[in-house]
């Protein structure tokens, strides 16, 4: 089989050696449950508190603000309805935006259901709040703000920091889904004001269904599942040890090589996108020109359906994804993309690129050539393009 060349590390990335390395005697010989008092047990447990001292170091806050989870979504879900649900009697009223993952767009969905009110922020052309529309949306019974730290889709990196001192001036709690940030944007959360953290390891080379939660101090926050009494009564279930020991090594790696993994995919971006734009016309770059994630790209192609543009991708190797993994299988066009204003044909034609650590510039050359292929079979193959250059003419 051809060696695939994956730029989807947005969707999901490999697990490095080194995690695995790790990982690996946490599934047979150090199998001990972590709630057991024997040696073997304690080792497990102690493997937890490593991995839990590395992300407290990750994001500067203390161990036990930690707290370990099965996925993104998950950590997701109990910030959202935990916090909701501990604070019922202050208030019901949550301040989201329109570009979330559905991780958190739907979690708010269905507190809706159950009374409480949510204002979904707007975001301009570029993806970014306007922290105006959010100081107005304020009411005397808000409880939450989660506005993401970045987006999967668009890459836009959102005003964290003063998002952070406008929820602190009027005392409201502060959830950031940080799951596409974490690894790319040294994060703080003392000194950016953020009350709670999603992560999730996959997206940092670490293994899938293993996310944590990171949970000021003193902040009241529900559980949802009861059990027994893991992660200090906030999340039953017996730990996965092996999947809490692979996001401490990914993310202390992120950490440690953020700066040149930073100007590597910065460097490989901004090559794919400035000779995508001299290459291909009728194209818009989706997202804000700086205020983005280092390996994301987000392009609409005219006279293009994206679904077909990937299909054209796969057959030549190239993983790549339109506006939304999440929304694949539906036909809906990208609810980000709408957001920022796009129209509908552009929305369906977007291709999002994102890259990571295996890619190189041949990787890229070899996907700059494809697309410029690509693009040009399918137009020549579209009626509204032949209509479009004749008119031309
Ligand atoms: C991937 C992702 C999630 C979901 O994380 P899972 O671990 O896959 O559940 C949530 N929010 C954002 C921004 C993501 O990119």
């Amino acid at each position: 089989m051809e060696k695939i060349k994956y730029f989807d590390h947005a969707a999901t990335t490999a697990v490095k050696e080194e995690v695995l390395k790790e990982m690996l005697p946490y599934f047979s010989l150090e199998y001990g449950n972590p709630s057991s008092i024997y040696g073997i047990g304690r080792r497990s447990k102690k493997a937890i508190d490593e991995a839990r001292n590395r992300v407290s170091i990750a994001i500067n806050c203390k161990p036990r603000e930690i707290y370990f989870t099965g996925c993104g979504s998950e950590s997701d879900n109990i910030a959202i309805k935990g916090i909701a649900y501990a604070n019922r009697e202050k208030g019901n009223h949550i301040i989201t935006t329109k570009i979330e993952h559905p991780a958190i767009l739907n979690t708010c969905k269905s507190l809706e259901k159950d009374g409480f009110k949510i204002t979904y922020l707007n975001v301009d052309n570029e993806g970014l709040i306007d922290l105006h529309e959010l100081e107005n949306a304020i009411t005397k019974n808000t409880i939450l703000i989660s506005i993401m730290f970045a987006n999967n889709e668009i890459g836009t990196i959102e005003p964290i920091r003063e998002i952070g001192y406008i929820a602190k001036k009027y005392n409201i709690l502060f959830h950031t889904d940080c799951i596409q940030a974490i690894g790319n944007i040294n994060i703080d959360v003392n000194s950016m004001n953020i009350d709670l953290l999603s992560m999730s390891a996959h997206k940092f080379y670490g293994p899938k269904g293993v996310g944590a939660l990171y949970i000021k101090n003193g902040i009241k926050c529900n559980k949802l599942q009861d059990g027994g009494h893991q992660e200090k009564d906030l999340r039953a279930g017996t730990e996965n040890v092996p999947g809490i020991v692979g996001l401490g090594k990914a993310i202390e790696l992120a950490n440690k090589n953020l700066k040149e993994y930073n100007n590597k995919l910065i460097y490989l971006r901004d090559y794919f996108i400035s000779k995508i734009e001299k290459n291909i016309p009728y194209i818009k770059i989706n997202g804000h020109r700086t205020k983005r994630l280092p390996g994301n790209s987000n392009i609409s192609f005219r006279f293009i359906d994206g679904e077909s543009l990937l299909l054209n991708l796969d057959a030549k190797g190239i993983c790549a994804s339109t506006g939304s993994a999440c929304s694949t299988g539906s036909n809906n066009p990208s609810h980000v993309l709408l957001a920022i204003g796009l129209e509908e044909e552009l929305a369906r034609g977007s291709l999002r690129v994102t890259f990571g650590d295996e890619n190189t510039k041949e990787d890229v050359d070899y996907l700059i050539d494809s697309l410029v292929e690509i693009v040009q079979k399918l137009r020549n193959m579209s009626p509204e393009y032949l209509e479009f250059e004749k008119n031309k003419l």
